[in-house]
């Protein structure tokens, strides 16, 4: 029996149309410029972000710290909610990178708070350090994939345009909020100076992040990019899937959002299991009692599926590409049936 793999969503393999899309694609050399799969990649995603230009990636860490180093200016100071991954999953980059501090702030429920945001940012005296930026994430994958409501968005972006404070957005799951709310990625966009999306999540492409904003944004971020060892040649075969994503595979992420919603509906009142959150995109959180995350995610994979302990004791679930209703339906069968299997049941352990 397959493993039923909702560890993440970048656990996606390419399906024979994407193959087929990366065999066919015309390629070039991308450090002179010079592949057109993936001009033609970056210019689509810079039109469908409203942007002037755009720079495909390796990856979605790479394609953010680009972003904060475009930003920013050593010893500048960064607004950050505490649970983004900016903040918890790019080793420290920013520190790095970019020798940029981050001021993480509270944001629960997905959204750092406009209050909190307005007290973050620091006065103007010389003895501060300067608030150069302040980041979102869209969806908030520790939040369990939470959507920022547009109002908050623009509130913030707001706030900060007033003071001189560059926005960036993390939106390697934008398309999942776009497909959740029915507004449009570059409507979201519009409040950010810089964004960066993830093709290799829900999307199903192998790999590839692409980083948008003003030509001179873009610019400066190809020079660091070279710099950081990302300057590839022929990457017009990981552009061709992504064009191939765009143009099939955002859509369908309203079935992971549905299965999703399915897992966690089935596991409503399964003993020892508490669902934290009703699922607003692909991510559900859950908590057990009775054992620890790690070892309940080695129990459930006795079971055929695979879970990850995410943090704080508590469990995800990531529905994509490559899961079936089925799947998740099963899924959530062997879930309930590990939970229910715990011998302290009922106690509080
Ligand atoms: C996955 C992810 C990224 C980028 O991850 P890579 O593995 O470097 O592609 C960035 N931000 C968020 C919120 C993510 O979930």
């Amino acid at each position: 029996m397959e493993l039923i793999d909702l560890r993440s969503d970048t656990v996606t393999r390419p399906d024979a149309p994407m193959i087929a899309a990366m065999a066919n694609a015309a390629v070039g050399d991308d450090v002179y410029g010079e592949d057109p799969t993936v001009n033609e990649l970056q210019d689509t995603v810079a039109g469908l972000l409203g942007k002037e230009a755009a720079l495909f990636v390796p990856t979605g860490v790479m394609s953010n710290q680009l972003c904060l180093k475009v930003l920013t200016s050593p010893g500048d100071e960064v607004i950050i909610g505490e649970n983004c991954h900016i903040y918890n999953y790019e080793t420290g980059a920013p520190a790095l990178l970019s020798g940029v501090q981050i001021h993480p702030i509270p944001d629960t429920h997905g959204c750092m708070e406009l209050d909190a945001v307005e007290e973050a940012i620091r006065e103007d005296a010389y003895y501060l350090p300067r608030t150069a930026l302040v980041a979102l994430e869209q969806t908030h994958n520790r939040e369990g994939g939470a959507v920022i409501p547009i109002d908050r968005i623009a509130a913030i972006s707001r706030l900060a345009g007033e003071r001189g404070i560059a926005r960036h957005l993390d939106g390697a799951r934008l398309w999942n909020a776009c497909v959740a709310t029915g507004i449009t990625p570059g409507t979201y966009a519009a409040h950010f100076d810089t964004v960066s999306v993830c093709l290799s999540k829900g999307l199903g492409a192998p790999a590839g992040s692409v980083m948008a904003g003003t030509r001179r944004h873009v610019e400066i971020a190809r020079h660091f990019r070279k710099i950081w060892g990302g300057g590839w040649r022929q990457a017009g075969i990981l552009a061709a899937a992504g064009l191939h994503a765009l143009r099939n595979n955002v859509e369908r992420l309203r079935e992971d959002h549905e299965n999703a919603r399915l897992f966690a509906d089935a596991l409503h009142d399964t003993p020892n299991l508490q669902v934290l959150h009703t699922p607003q995109t692909n991510i559900v959180l859950f908590a057990i009692r009775g054992t620890g995350a790690p070892e309940f995610e080695a129990h459930v994979a006795q079971f055929g599926v695979k879970i990850s302990a995410a943090f704080k004791g508590k469990l995800r679930a990531v529905f994509h590409k490559d899961v079936t209703q089925q799947s998740a339906m099963r899924a959530a069968e062997c879930v309930r049936a590990a939970a229910e299997g715990l011998s302290s049941s009922g106690e509080n352990a």
